[in-house]
Formats: structure tokens, sequence, C-alpha cells
């Protein structure tokens, strides 16, 4: 639904000027500036990545004329600039660097072009509430014309679907929610529920199964559809009219960021299907794992959010304790939807869950960090991680994840299979998100949530609260697991090597320490993370034969360690840890009212 406004749209239109330059040309008019001289300020980062990445820093010039003519545009500070007073018709004029090759900001060559608007539109202070219209350029030149226009925004009467020319959004909130892709891209669309989707996929794909690729998608979105919405049956279940993914592909990549009614999603070519290739591959299961988790935030995240978002705060860190919810959940739930779907089977399923504990217990920084703090620290710890992170922090999507997967066990278990974290979901949906932007634009407080979540399961949930979100004890994963009807055990290395207690990696021809774990034998014996091994026990120690020489030695062996640190040649005693476990299973039991559960679990 639009909402009507008194004010005057905001104009914009974007060039890509010079593809060659990686320069993208933006103005912005403003009819009703602000008599005082109008404010015009850039966001400082892009909600769903949580850093500050001061996009300002790539408007390479900009300059503002006043009813035809030149006026002063002064900088404020990083991000904000003031034009002297005009009365009448001010624009903006600005060039702006795009050559970020992520879902987060804007990219640009003779390939194609891509934009999210918080890199590149200008928001006019006070005036954030203003319909905007964006007329999106055709570059100049006959290698051009092939090329298309995607995007979630609504293109104006007299614009074709796809191409070039105007397109609307309600405000500035909906412009910078809608990013674009242009180029000479693949097209194809599915229905989910009756609603178009769309998928522009840029980048060379040799042999694409477009098909395949199309119809596995449509079984993940109308899967999330139905679990949110399960008992209406017409397309108004579905939140938006349109949606969009944006899939950039690359030879090596993996991300996505999450948008009202789009997704800009960058891929490995080489984790889409191939004609012909019909097994499950697992770069192909994480891609759809993107996909499903990039679709789920429609839901959790762009219309169920934090007070705090609601609206954004963009000059500078928003910040929120909820983080594990929003993102923990959504990562619990885009692989349990692939499953539910039918996508994979659940066999793959319970991998996908072992890995992610693996990837959990790896760290002892679980210990000195709860979800809540690692939601609110995001902006300078997890989004600036360094060699310390596994000893200091825990990850709000991994534990997150694992967190939403006790209390969905827990709260099966406990209500005897009546309620599930479904109905939590669901709960939220209608009295958040349903009408987050049909004029009720509320977002959930930190202390309502425990009373919510307690209020829709019917249970006390203080003592899961208090350990699992406030505190930092290991979840009883294990213990759950057993309710439905599967085990969780550890996995021995078969071949015994004992372990350095640090991560290690190649770096040119040396084996260099990349992270040094607290507690471990490389800390103990004085080494720290950028050392680079040179020898054990007076042997050459390679990235190559690391593995295969610790396997001569047994825990608790006592060996002498060549290092450099920078260009010293260090000398020093250690005694080598025991195996690693680096890995989970999960696997069935024989229970058969268990296994029951597990079903409705994972049918639901
Ligand atoms: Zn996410």
């Amino acid at each position: 639904m639009k909402a009507t406004s008194a004010l005057p749209a905001i104009r914009y239109a974007i060039v890509p000027k010079s593809p060659a330059a990686h320069l993208f040309e933006v103005t912005v008019t403003v009819s009703n500036p602000a008599p005082e001289g109008q404010r015009f300020t850039l966001p400082a980062w892009i909600p769903g990545s949580y850093m500050v990445r001061e996009f300002a820093r790539n408007i390479v010039t900009i300059g503002a004329t006043c009813r035809g003519r030149k006026v002063a545009l002064d900088k404020l500070d990083k991000h904000t600039w003031q034009a002297a007073p005009c009365k009448g018709t001010l624009i903006v004029t600005y060039e702006v660097y795009a050559w970020d090759l992520s879902v987060r900001a804007a990219h640009l060559d003779d390939s194609h072009g891509f934009f999210n608007g918080t890199s590149v539109f200008l928001r006019v202070e006070g005036q954030e509430q203003a319909p905007c219209e964006v007329d999106v350029l055709r570059p100049r030149g006959a290698a051009y014309k092939a090329w298309r226009v995607a995007t979630a925004l609504e293109p104006a009467q007299g614009t074709a679907a796809l191409d070039f020319g105007r397109y609307l959004a309600v405000d500035y909130d909906e412009l910078i929610d809608s990013p674009v892709e242009m180029g000479a891209f693949v097209h194809g669309t599915f229905k989910a529920c009756g609603v178009t989707h769309e998928v522009a996929i840029t980048g060379p794909v040799p042999n694409l199964d477009l098909d395949r690729l199309l119809r596995d998608m449509k079984k993940i979105c109308e899967a999330q559809i139905r679990l949110f919405e399960p008992g209406a049956s017409s397309r108004s279940r579905v939140p938006m009219s349109r949606y969009v993914f944006l899939l950039m592909t690359v030879g090596e990549g993996y991300g996505g960021l999450e948008h009202r009614a789009s997704t800009a999603l960058l891929a490995s070519r080489n984790d889409l299907p191939v004609q012909g290739q019909t097994n499950m591959s697992d770069a192909y299961r994480g891609f759809l794992g993107l996909v499903s988790h990039e679709y789920f935030h429609t839901w959790n995240v762009k219309r169920i959010k934090p007070a705090v978002f609601a609206p954004y705060t963009l000059d500078q860190e928003n910040y929120t304790r909820l983080l594990w919810l929003f993102e923990g959940f959504t990562s619990y739930y885009d692989d349990l939807m692939l499953v539910r779907s039918g996508v994979i089977a659940p066999a793959a399923y319970y991998d996908l869950v072992a890995k992610t504990v693996a990837n959990v217990l790896r760290g002892s920084g679980r210990f000195k960090q709860t979800v809540a703090e690692s939601s609110f620290d995001a902006w300078t710890k997890y989004y600036r991680q360094d060699e310390n992170a596994p000893n200091a922090i825990v990850s709000y999507y991994t534990k997150g994840s694992l967190v939403a997967l006790a209390l969905d066990l827990t709260i099966r278990s406990r209500t005897r299979g009546q309620k599930s974290l479904d109905d939590v979901m669901r709960a939220l949906w209608q009295r958040y998100g349903r009408d987050f932007y049909r004029g009720s634009p509320v977002g959930i407080d930190e202390d309502a949530v425990q009373p919510f979540f307690e209020e829709v399961s019917g249970l006390d949930l203080s003592e899961f609260f208090a350990t699992a979100i406030n505190g930092t004890r290991d979840l009883p994963l294990a213990t759950l697991l057993e309710r439905v009807g599967l085990t969780l055990s550890p996995v021995t290395p078969e071949n015994g090597r004992p372990a350095l207690g640090a991560k290690t990696a190649k770096r040119g021809d040396d084996l260099t320490l990349t992270q040094v774990l607290d507690g471990g034998a490389a800390q103990a014996a004085g080494l720290s993370a950028g050392d680079a091994l040179v020898a054990i026990d007076g042997l050459r120690v390679t990235p190559g034969n690391i593995d295969k020489l610790l396997e001569r030695y047994r825990p608790g062996d006592r060996v002498t360690v060549h290092a450099f640190r920078r260009d010293e040649l260090r000398e020093t005693a250690l005694t080598l840890d025991a195996p690693e476990i680096s890995q989970y299973r999960i696997a069935e039991t024989k229970d058969r009212a268990a296994a029951q559960r597990r079903a409705k679990w994972l049918s639901a």
C-alpha cells in the first residue's frame, strides 16, 4: 500500500557516467529546500551489515545550484553538507566512485552496474517522508544497448518492467532499501503463493540449470510464506507484491544482504547447478542456504524489527542486544527451511547442525561473551574480528542459531508438542511485522522479548534466557536432541594427531599461525599469531608436511619448535595438545515416539 504524502517528491537521477572510471553521477532535486539552508547526508552504514563504512568517502566531487545558479555547499562533517539558502529549486550534483564488488555498496564497470541507495542517494534532511522519484539512466554508447534494470522499486507509468527510466519509492527509507542492478543479466521468474519472484543473474555462468534453480528457490520461498501465514490462501499472505533476487556471480565469493522486497546476493558461479547435474552438492546447498537466509529476513528484521531500528539511525552505530534473534534465529530457520521444503534430506540437515555445533564449540570466546553482548558489540567486534576473535567473542549467528534450536526443542518438549518456536515467530509477525509498512512501524523492545516468548509458549523461560541469552554456559543440545531421537557426539580424529593449539595457514612457503587458542600448547610455548613455524625437533615444517609430521607424535610429547617472529628466530619447547575435536555427528536413534516428534519438527 502506498502512503500519500503532502510533500512534493524528491527527484533523483543516477547515470553510470564513466564505467571505466567507476563513476556514477547522481543529482538530487529539491523543490522546497529548507529556508535556512538545506542539509544533505549520506548514511554511514547499510542496514543488515552492522559496521560503520563511511559511504560518503566515495563522493568524489559535489556541487549545488539554486534556480540554475551555482550556490555554496558547505561540508559540515564527514557525510553532511549544507547548501546556502535557496528560494526555489535546489539541485545537488555529485560523482560517486563505485568499485566495491560486494552486496553492501556500489560497483560499476563495463560489465554491469550495481548500487545500494545508501551508497548513492543523499538524504534530504527533514524531507525523509517525501515520496521519491529516481531516473535510472542508461550509460551512453552502443556497448550498453543490451543493458536492463532489475530492482524492487516500482516503475513509474511509462517505464516498462526491466527498462531504464523512472522508478518510485514511497519515502527515503524504501529508496535506500531497494538496490538496483543494471547490465545484460540473465532473468528468470517464478511464482511463490501467487506472487512473482524475479531472479537477475549477473556474470557468466556456463550451462546454468536455471529451471532447477528457480524450482528449488520457489519451494524455499513457499515454505517460508506458509510458516508465517499458514491459514491464509490468497496472495495477500505474501508480505510484498513482487520480490527480486539480485545475484552477482564471481569466481570466489559469498554474501547476501536483505531488503524488504529484494535481496542482493554474491556467490561463486561454481555454487550454481549445472545442466544435467541432479545431485545436491555442498556448494549448491550452501547457496540455497543463503537464499533461504536472506528471504527469511523479509519477515525477521525487515518487518519484525528491534524497536531501535524503527526507524534506523543511519549516521552512526545503531545498537541492539537482539541480533541473536534477528540473525541467529534467521540462521536457524535458513537450514531448517531447506529440509522442510524438501530441498535437502534430513541427514543433510543433521550435518549442517553438526557443523554449526563444531563451529561454536571451537572457541573459548563463548565463555566470555553472551549472544546479547555479541549483538551489542557487532559494530566493533563481530564485524571487525582480529586474530584473537576465537578467544574473545561468540557469533550471534552461529550461537544464535543453536539458541533457536535449543529453544524450539525446549518449547516442543515442555508443551508436549502443543507449541513450538514457529508459534513464537508467527506471533511476532502478527504483533509487529504484518503491518510494519502499513502504517504501524513499531519494533520490539529488548525488555519485551522474554515476556512475549513466555506468553506465546505458556512457559516460564527465565532460566532459559538467563543461561542461553544472558549467560555463557554451553547449551544442553545433546539432551534436547535426544527428545527428537537424535544423538549428538564428537568425532575423535582417527589418526590421533596431536594439536598445536593454534590455527595455521599457508603464507607464501611458510606455515604461519593465524590464531593462537587460549590455554593451548602454542600459547603456553610463547608462540603468537603471525609467527612462522620453521621446524619441529629440527625437521623443516611446511604447509604441506605439518599434518604428517605431527602424526608421528602423541599428545603430551614435548618438542622443540623454531619459529620466526618478524625476522627474529625463536626456539621454544612445546608440549603437544590432545587431538582437536573439530567435528560432531548427529544420528537418528531407534526410539519410535521420538521419531514422530522429529518428523513433526522437520515437516511442520
Ligand atoms: Zn542475516
